[in-house]
């Protein structure tokens, strides 16, 4: 039986791997986790955490985010980020829709950047 987080198949590395710049290739990391045995474990600890930053569990910061927005979507929060991917797409320009969803434009721009 695996335990977490002493089989952790990344236990004695670098934790700067799983820490990647942004833009820089995830591969090695997400490799290192999909062979390991606590990736569940790790997974759920980072999500209830939740760990903000860095690889666990086999996913992104962006990848937990997109989860936790999927298991959360009667938030207020997520229900805006709905709305405003919907305006976006049906050609709302940004100012509007960002008055409509009563944000201002730098909050609406963080909505489509997080829903992407
Ligand atoms: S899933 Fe990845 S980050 Fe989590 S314990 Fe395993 S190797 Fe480490």
């Amino acid at each position: 039986m695996s335990s977490y987080p002493q089989d952790a198949a990344c236990r004695g590395m670098d934790p700067a791997i799983f820490y990647p710049m942004r833009g820089s290739a995830v591969k090695v990391p997400k490799a290192i986790c999909n062979g390991c045995s606590v990736k569940a474990e790790c997974l759920a600890a980072a999500m209830a955490e939740p760990e903000r930053y860095g690889i666990w569990g086999d996913a992104t910061e962006r990848e937990r985010r997109a989860m936790r927005y999927a298991l959360a979507p009667s938030t207020g929060r997520a229900r805006r980020l709905d709305e405003a991917v919907t305006m976006n797409a049906a050609g709302w320009g940004r100012r509007e829709a960002a008055a409509a969803l009563g944000v201002n434009v730098g909050t609406y721009m963080r909505y489509l950047k997080d829903a992407s």
